[in-house]
């Protein structure tokens, strides 16, 4: 596995790796089971699996909240390795966003909405390094978890807008026994807070809003941003609430057998 921290090493990278198919894993480290899944899918359908490394500054609000976010390189580079990833990728934060960088992608309504509210120019952030990763890599499938049902469906939104030569694959949400979807911010909760953050999975399962609303105002301490049906591809019950200082998102998807 090589470890490429520029645009011009992975490109290089890429190109002797250039036989078949190449699958794109984007991350933000702090890798868990959910990641797992989608470098395993990556290693099964494609040729060459990179997988990208990189604590997004753009999507993070200025609040704190990127220096905070949960970083183990050393840890995630054995896991990629045993998982079978190829490449990984794991640029600067001046790397992806030179300077005097200027150039934004925003997917208008989607990133507006739900997230979008709650989280401004966190979507935009998103969409212009996921562009920018895709032109770098060029992979031609890209590996998403179904945990971040907008970002999936805004990302399918300008594949479609900017007709991208990307097939887009989604994963089903990884989830503790216990019900809590895996997620990076999980290791922020104390072990009493871990106990009211899984009042977001069960008021979700119920699949009706009202219910779900209802259940998270009995619960105590939890404040709730939103719990909304979205017409996502498939529809989804998605809710965001905050426990303590961490903010935690889920969605179960309303059709299909998808977990
Ligand atoms: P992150 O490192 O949080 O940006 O996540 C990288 C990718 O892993 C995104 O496509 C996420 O949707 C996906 N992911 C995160 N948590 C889970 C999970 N619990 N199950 C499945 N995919 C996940």
């Amino acid at each position: 596995m090589k470890v490429c921290r520029t645009v011009a090493e992975i490109r290089a990278a890429s190109t002797s790796h250039s036989r078949g198919s190449v699958g794109l894993v984007p991350t933000m480290g702090s890798l868990h089971e959910g990641h797992l899944s989608l470098l395993r899918a990556a290693r099964e359908e494609c040729d060459t699996v990179v997988m990208s490394l990189f604590v997004n500054p753009a999507q993070f609000a200025e609040d704190g909240d990127l220096e905070r976010y949960p970083r183990d390189e050393a840890r995630d580079l054995e896991l990629a390795r045993a998982t079978g990833v190829d490449l990984v990728f794991a640029p600067s934060a001046d790397e992806m966003y030179p300077p005097g960088f200027q150039t934004w992608v925003e997917v208008a309504e989607l990133g507006s909405i739900l997230e979008g509210e709650h989280r401004p120019g966190h979507f935009r952030g998103v969409a212009t390094v996921v562009l920018k990763l895709f032109t770098i890599v060029r992979p031609d499938r890209a590996y998403f978890g179904q945990k971040d049902a907008q970002q999936v469906e805004v990302l399918r939104r300008m594949i479609r807008d900017l007709a991208l030569e990307v097939e887009l694959r989604v994963l089903p949400t990884v989830r503790d026994a216990d019900g809590l979807a895996l997620s990076s911010r999980n290791a922020f909760l104390t072990p009493e807070e871990r106990e009211r953050a899984l009042a977001l999975p069960r008021a979700l399962s119920t699949r009706d809003p009202v219910a779900a609303r209802a259940a998270l105002a009995e619960s105590n301490g939890l404040v709730v941003d939103y719990v909304e049906v979205a017409d996502f591809d498939p529809p989804v019950l998605a809710g965001a609430v905050r426990v303590g200082s961490t903010r935690l998102v889920d969605n179960v998807p309303l059709e299909g057998d998808d977990e």
